[in-house]
């Protein structure tokens, strides 16, 4: 029997640990923020008299692992890809409070500190069969509404095609490549930070004003042994006659998004006005699709940014996503970290339709 059942997007909040400089200021060091991680709470304090609570599927202290991380945000969402769904781990935070940690971290000293993205490469490569399966990767940097390569860095303003018939996102031109092992993979990602890093140099900007996004692409093959009939994430079950090959697609996006802070416009001038104009676009159309997500609207304004264009099709719908929203412990930074933790709390409504196995 094949049923549906909704699914909302999974939302975390992690925390990350002072900084040097606020181990510096000691005794006057003030935090807005007080976590309640048994009980999956964050009480944020507005001034000394009061405070607002939020629920979270997930709190993160300062002091937790990038392997429960990982187990708890990602793994549910790359374990419904490897069943042939799309999916997205998103981090959202202000630029220095661990997007790209949390997503990015290649932790070549020491891999207890490896992020979302070698995890995920790791735990596929180990759930396939590479002589029958293949894993590949595309890995893109959006700046000022223009896709870039990060592995083939002559690439740019690679155009966002959508398939109008399944509704499919492609990237024709992106570099697409196929995954050997965990090396290849670590190599793979050294190349796109170190080509992220130097086109944003030599943009004068900082990577945090980018959104990174990995883009690994699953392809399976199923050999169904005898007269079957299964469920598989398109809209159908399909009845097979014996020893006929299926072959499932799914991919996984895995973005760590430029940093959500507003930049200051009266004080900002050139690129900088550029960036925060198409960073404010980005973000809030990524908000209004979410809350269009989460009223249940017919309508998803997925046109008005090229992050939304690039998600479209693994977002939403029959895809899983997970988001983390990370924040600062400082005081200072209250207005910042207020706004990321409400658009987690806006994520948190929206519901993906998610057809699950039959029994
Ligand atoms: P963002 O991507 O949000 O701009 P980063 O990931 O670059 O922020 O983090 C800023 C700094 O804080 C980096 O030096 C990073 O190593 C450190 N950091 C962030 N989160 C953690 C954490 N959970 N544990 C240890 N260090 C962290």
């Amino acid at each position: 029997m094949c049923f549906s059942d909704l699914c909302r997007v999974r939302v975390a909040l992690r925390i990350r640990p002072k900084n040097t400089d606020e181990l510096a200021q000691g005794a006057d060091f003030d935090t807005c923020v007080e976590l309640q991680p048994e009980c999956k709470k964050l009480k944020l304090k507005k001034n000394n008299w009061a405070s607002e609570s939020y629920q979270f599927d997930e709190i993160f202290g300062e002091n937790s692992s990038q392997k429960r991380i990982y187990e708890v945000v990602a793994k549910p969402v790359v374990e419904s890809v490897l069943e042939g769904y799309n999916g997205t781990v998103m981090a959202y935070g202000q630029t220095g409070t661990g997007k790209t940690y949390t997503v990015g971290q290649l932790g070549k000293e020491d891999p207890s500190e490896r992020g979302i993205m070698v995890r995920a490469l790791e735990h596929i490569l180990s759930s396939m069969s590479l002589e029958t399966d293949s894993v590949a990767v595309s890995y893109l940097q959006l700046y000022l509404e223009s896709v870039q390569d990060l592995l083939a860095p002559e690439k740019t303003n690679i155009p966002i095609v959508e398939d109008p018939k399944t509704g499919e996102v492609s990237l024709p031109g992106a570099a697409i490549v196929e995954i050997k092992d965990l090396e290849h993979v670590c190599q793979l990602l050294q190349i796109g930070e170190t080509n992220r890093h130097a086109a944003n140099t030599k943009m004068n900007t900082e990577s945090s004003r980018s959104h990174a996004i990995l883009i690994i692409h699953l392809q399976r093959s199923l050999k169904i042994k005898e007269e079957t009939t299964v469920s598989i994430p398109s809209d159908t079950e399909h009845t097979l006659p014996g020893d006929l090959p299926l072959v499932l697609k799914s991919k996984l996006l895995i973005v760590d998004l430029a940093g959500s802070e507003r930049i200051d416009k009266s004080g900002s001038e050139g690129h900088m006005i550029e960036e925060a104009k198409f960073i404010n676009l980005s973000l809030s159309s990524l908000g209004k699709c979410i809350n269009a997500l989460a009223e249940n609207s017919s309508h998803i304004p997925t046109r008005d940014s090229k992050l939304t264009r690039m998600l479209r099709d693994s977002f939403g719908g029959t895809a899983r996503t997970s988001l983390v929203v990370t924040i600062g412990p400082s005081a200072r930074h209250h207005s910042e970290t207020s706004s990321t933790v409400l658009f987690g709390q806006r994520a948190m409504k929206v519901v993906n339709t998610i057809r699950l196995k039959e029994e």
